[in-house]
């Protein structure tokens, strides 16, 4: 690989199977290593990678990104990363994952959010041997076993405790009916010709906010304009959720081309005025200090209606 990539697709999958001649569900663990080099850990420096295949037979990684200066639940773990990639690129099935150190409590309650959460099977590529020597060394993958989640998860709290059946969960499609007042390009919200005030409602409409109705979506802009968009997501246990500035740092990582945070110059918020869940403070909070001089704006919006307090 020339350049870091974070999605492989379906047919270079198989041909990476024949070639090495494994099946799919070994090539994952083989392929964990190469995800935990790509992490942005510069505080703990504990390199996590996951690599999860879809329904679609698509290979996807995830990694840890950490912030310093900010508390550390501004941190998206590997599992997080993983599943927004799967959000970014459409793919409505996790099916196996397997991932360089066991999931944390808080990404395993995360992983709830999937409606066929308790089906993911999960392998573990670390050792209790290369924990204690920090050695990694040629394993034998035939040993390697995946588990579902419902062994790593017994007793689950999740959507089906909270919602109704019908409610989409995380991965499906979602639609949350926002939308501007004036929704058109040449109108008083777009006069600017700033298309990444609608991809920051385009994220917020596909945005998972189940728990407290408040939908958000972030667009952030490069130096060179490429924009990259991200939905919140939420968890039914609240704690794990993932901001959608968060979100939006996955889309720039996993396509940027591994570029530095101080490349990006712009950042829209759109979530609704009266929401009871506000992005506004902590989205300000973490680009002040990844991208000082990053451009913060904010449009709050209702539900199909938009009050247009634009802010910079
Ligand atoms: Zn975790």
């Amino acid at each position: 690989m020339d350049r870091p990539r974070f999605v492989i697709d379906s047919a270079e999958v198989e041909q990476m199977a024949k070639q090495s001649r494994q099946t799919v569900l070994h090539l994952l663990p083989s392929l964990v290593k190469s995800a935990q080099a790509l992490a942005r850990p510069p505080i703990s420096n504990y390199h996590v990678g996951a690599v999860g295949v879809g329904s679609s037979g698509r290979i996807f990684f995830g990694v840890n990104l950490e912030f310093p200066g900010l508390p550390l639940n501004h941190s998206v773990h590997a599992e997080q990363f993983l599943i927004t990639n799967l959000s970014l690129n459409a793919e409505p099935c996790l099916k196996f994952l397997a991932v360089s150190a066991a999931p944390c409590g808080h990404c395993r309650q995360f992983l709830q959010e999937l409606r066929a959460a308790p089906d993911v099977n999960i392998l573990i590529t670390a050792t209790e041997k290369e924990k204690e020597n920090k050695t990694i060394n040629n394993r034998n993958d035939k040993d390697m076993q995946f588990a579902p989640l419902s062994y790593f998860l017994p007793h689950r709290f999740g959507p089906d405790d909270l919602l109704e059946k019908d409610v989409p969960l995380l991965l499906e499609p979602h639609r949350n009916g926002l939308s501007f007042c004036s929704d058109t390009r040449n109108g008083e919200i777009n006069g600017d010709g700033d298309d990444s005030k609608y991809a920051a409602l385009e994220a917020a409409n596909a945005s998972h906010a189940p728990y407290s109705g408040c939908p958000s979506g972030v667009a952030l802009v490069d130096v060179e304009g490429k924009i990259y968009k991200g939905s919140y997501m939420e968890s039914a246990a609240y704690n794990p959720s993932l901001p959608p500035v968060q979100a939006a740092l996955v889309a720039y990582v996993a396509s940027g081309g591994g570029g530095g945070y101080e490349r990006i110059v712009t950042a829209v918020l759109v979530e609704k005025a009266d929401a009871v869940i506000k992005q506004e403070h902590t989205a300000k909070l973490l680009l002040q200090c990844i991208s000082p001089k990053c451009e913060f704006k904010v449009v709050h919006c209702n539900k199909n209606m938009l009050k247009c307090e634009y802010q910079v």
